[in-house]
């Protein structure tokens, strides 16, 4: 069977992790995939179960 070799170098992020913080219980916690600019997203906070929405943006 043919073998190829890939390093770190070949490596590359194909998905975004946005670090959030639960407006009710202050739990951090990351979203995948919730980079889209001027989208609102509804987050499920893992801590204390309430649901949010993060607003996200370029800057
Ligand atoms: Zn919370």
């Amino acid at each position: 069977m043919k073998r190829i070799y890939r390093t770190y170098a070949d490596t590359e992020v194909y998905k975004l992790a946005v670090n959030v913080e639960c407006p009710h219980c202050g739990n951090e916690q990351q979203e995948i995939d919730t980079d889209e600019c001027g989208k609102t997203y509804v987050i499920e906070c893992g801590d204390c179960g309430e649901q949010y929405e993060m607003y996200f943006d370029a800057s």
